[in-house]
């Protein structure tokens, strides 16, 4: 293996080889998790006119006493009613204000008779929502960028936008490799595990964006790893494999991407666990899915532990199948006080799997357990990764370090 890269050196060769995908018109109603291509301009005012924001009664005067009742103004039927001095319009929240309102009295502060309503007096303009206040019509409302999260659909629901212009998803095609594995659940023979990275990546790519065009179980032979990479070459923007990436007499994903010409980009990054990852480029393959799609096919050898893929997809995939379409492309990162001590390692920086707590004095970070990484459960909860620099003896705890959050939805 030549000399190992740092974390950032490896990521910034990832995003360097990133061209944006192109953009399409997704309906609202689909397109939750989508990131935005183009801004949002407003071609309206939210609210569009003058609205009440409450149920009571508009008033052309604010000093209140006994007024004749004038007509109604309901949500969606407004009243063609002038309001005048001496009389008032009933109204409900999100009725249009009559013309002539100088403020509505809520319901609770009002008696209403036979045909008049005595008002209490209020300030002007009490209770009326303007035209604009949430929205003015040629306001910029979203940058390019956005991931639309449920509020950004209501606002875009509410400026009236149908389908906005979203990027591509990114299609990732996944394989793992390796003559132990079987299908979870499946009998497992001697000395077979169930295969768990292709469904752990396969969440990691639905949260990162994207879609996973096909799955492949490839055993460790050179000319079925070729055959597997090579079609994983032509259905997809993004390849990861799992396994393989070492330098073991059975590891034969280097070599068959090579015979494939993908390009090397790195291979060994100073970090633990995750040291073999493998990273490289190929040219659309003519005649594939992605043949007219900008830039090359993004190459991930993932190594095949457990928790090492899954990092290492955390730390590297995920950066570029968010700069794909156009989002940030790096995770939230923060410092967080140690709760215990975390021994170093000489040569290389480890992703520790943290649980975290908010204290007064900021996030605190606790190891979710043992950290081996075939330890699949270290990953069970884990908010983010404590980046724990390479060095001799131990980070004390009450000592800060980096923290870079995981994705999780609950
Ligand atoms: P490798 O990177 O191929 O040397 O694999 C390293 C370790 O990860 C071995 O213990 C493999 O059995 C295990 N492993 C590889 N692929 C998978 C997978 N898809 N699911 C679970 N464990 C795996
Ligand atoms: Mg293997």
């Amino acid at each position: 293996m030549p000399d190992l890269i740092s974390i950032e050196e490896a990521r910034r060769r990832v995003l360097a080889e990133v061209r944006p995908l192109a953009a399409e018109e997704v309906p609202l109603d689909r397109a939750l998790g989508r990131v935005l291509a183009a801004e949002i301009v407003s071609t309206v005012d939210v609210p569009p006119f003058d609205a009440s924001a409450m149920d009571g009664f508009a008033v052309a005067d604010t000093s209140g006493g006994e007024l004749r009742l004038a007509g109604e103004s309901r949500a969606g039927h407004p009243s063609r009613v002038r309001v005048e001095k001496g009389t008032a319009v009933a109204i409900s929240t999100g009725a249009a204000i009559p013309e002539g309102s100088a403020a509505v009295v809520p319901v609770e502060r009002t008696t209403l008779s036979d045909g008049s309503v005595r008002v209490e007096a209020v300030r002007k303009d009490a209770n009326i929502r303007r035209a604009g206040e949430d929205v003015l019509k040629g306001a910029r409302v979203m940058r390019p960028g956005t991931e639309l999260d449920p509020a950004a659909i209501g606002v875009l629901a509410g400026v009236g936008v149908r389908a906005p212009r979203c990027a591509r998803r990114p299609r990732v095609a996944l394989a793992a490799t390796g003559d132990e594995l079987v299908d979870p659940g499946s009998e497992l023979g001697p000395g077979r595990i169930w295969s768990s990275n292709p469904l752990a990546l396969a969440g990691q790519t639905a949260w990162a964006g994207a879609e996973v065009v096909h799955t492949q179980t490839v055993r460790d032979d050179p000319g079925a790893t070729r055959a597997a990479l090579g079609r994983a070459l032509s259905d997809a923007d993004v390849v990861c494999v799992s396994g393989g990436v070492s330098v073991g007499e059975h590891d034969h994903v280097k070599g068959a991407l090579e015979e494939l010409g993908v390009k090397e980009r790195f291979w060994g990054v100073a970090l633990q666990p995750g040291k073999p990852t493998w990273f490289g480029v190929a040219e659309r393959p003519v005649g594939s899915l992605a043949e007219r799609a900008e830039g090359a096919v993004l190459v991930f050898g993932l190594p095949g532990n457990p928790v090492s893929a899954m990092v290492t997809f955390h730390l590297f995939a995920r950066p570029a199948l968010r700069a794909l379409q156009g989002a940030d492309p790096l995770p939230r990162t923060a410092s967080a006080v140690l709760d215990e001590p975390m021994r170093r390692n000489p040569r290389r920086d480890q992703a520790v799997r943290c649980s975290l707590t908010a204290e007064d004095d900021g996030w605190h970070a606790r190891s979710t357990g043992p950290q081996g990484s075939h330890v699949m459960t270290s990953m069970l909860g884990a908010d983010a990764l404590a980046i724990v620099p390479r060095g001799e003896g131990d980070l004390a705890a009450g000592e800060r370090v980096r923290i870079e959050f995981l994705d999780r939805r609950v």
